[in-house]
């Protein structure tokens, strides 16, 4: 990255760290073996995959035998979603502010004849646990409630939906989609009550196209072939972005109380400059309740898509939280479930920090939000 750009979008992916890139390697080079043969070469590649197991599954507090290698937390949530399924019609709860690999599932499934129910959410983002606790009975197979939202930030009280779950629908599975708690918070003890676990290497440090799910109860594949991981998950193993999975979780816990005061430190001289230099600015969560790296801030009057067009001419990456894959911006479903108006949703921007980040990247964007806003507002 060149001097000149200020990255501030660790929400959508992470700079992938040099100890990731040379962890990966030989993976890509010499080490090309396929982890399901016999000989010399494959056994190097099997090694080295169950080394990296052996890694996820410390990092998240997990047996290596839970652990199912994934094409990234899409597939892992995927996977988590419709691999619980019964054989019969059953219901799928999830909030209404899952990411997209979490709802998309559920709304197929609803198309073959299971039924899906979005526990709606408060002001801030946080699931609401009566009206979850409604929505849960012996008909439940499967419960989503992410550990942290990725366009807000907002933590939600896994620990409580845990205790409602297992309390009115003890036969449910209960997943949780921790792809963006992963670099802040201890996932081996947060997430100790979840059945299922999905996590990403992008957001860490690590490759894109490469996850894991932890399921500590049976899964059906999604994809079905050769029978790897366990008749979990068929395909070729993808080695190095297994090995980047389980070096990037590994260094992020090693370093994570550190960088989450060091990020916490930055992201608040971020959104406490902004809400003093912009006038109509609205923090979209309260600080204590979101992650440390979140700063999602609504501009009263502002269209988001010409905001961020200004801001990428001055060098800020940051983003509206919710692009399509067309890059089309809607009006965020998560913003919507908060209860904030359509039109008010069209105005947030979402600055995220991670580990790379710098006090010279918050000087950057202090100096170039108030700027873009003052020429929007003419
Ligand atoms: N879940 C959450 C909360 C995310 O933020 C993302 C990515 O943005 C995903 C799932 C999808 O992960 P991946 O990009 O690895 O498919």
């Amino acid at each position: 990255m060149d001097r000149l750009t200020t990255y501030l979008d660790h929400a959508a992916t992470t700079p992938v760290r040099p100890e990731v890139v040379a962890a990966m390697a030989p993976f890509a080079s010499e080490r090309f073996g396929n982890p399901s043969g016999s000989h010399r070469l494959a056994r190097d590649a099997r090694t080295a995959l169950d080394d990296a197991r052996d890694a996820v599954a410390a990092a998240v507090g997990a047996d290596p035998g839970d652990v199912v290698f994934t094409s990234g937390g899409t597939e892992a949530d995927n996977l988590a979603v419709l691999g619980t399924l019964p054989g019969h019609p059953a219901t799928i709860v999830t909030s209404s502010v899952e990411h997209p690999a979490v709802l998309e599932p559920a709304r197929a499934a609803a198309r073959l004849g299971f039924s899906h129910q979005e526990a709606p959410v408060d002001a801030d983002g946080a699931v609401d646990l009566d009206r979850l606790a409604d929505l849960l009975g012996p008909h439940v197979a499967v419960v989503s409630v992410m550990l942290a939202n990725n366009e807000v930030g907002t933590v939600q009280p896994f620990d409580q939906v845990a205790r409602l779950v297992r309390r009115h629908a003890p036969q449910a599975a209960l997943h949780t989609d921790a792809v963006q708690a992963a670099p802040w918070l201890d996932l081996a003890r947060l997430a100790a009550d979840a059945d299922l676990l999905s996590v990403s290497a992008h957001k860490l440090g690590g490759p894109k196209g490469a996850g894991a799910l932890v399921a500590r109860v049976p899964v059906r594949p999604i994809l079905h072939g050769g029978g790897q991981e366990r008749d979990r998950r068929s395909g070729t193993h993808d080695v190095a972005g297994a090995v980047g999975l389980a070096t990037a979780l590994t260094l992020a816990a090693a370093e994570r109380d550190p960088t989450a005061a060091r990020v916490r430190a930055l992201r608040d001289r971020l959104a406490d400059g902004l809400l003093a230099a912009v006038p109509g600015t609205v923090e979209s969560a309260p600080r204590d309740r979101v992650l440390p790296g979140h700063c999602h801030l609504r501009f009263a009057g502002v269209d988001q898509e010409e905001l961020l067009v200004l801001l990428d001419r001055d060098g800020v990456c940051a983003a509206a939280g919710s692009a399509c894959a067309s890059g089309a911006l809607q009006p965020s479903h998560v913003l919507l479930a908060m209860g904030v108006p359509p039109a008010d949703a069209k105005t947030a921007v979402r600055f995220t920090l991670g580990h790379t980040s710098t006090d010279a990247d918050v000087d950057r964007a202090l100096a170039a939000v108030p700027a873009a806003v003052a020429r929007l507002r003419g």
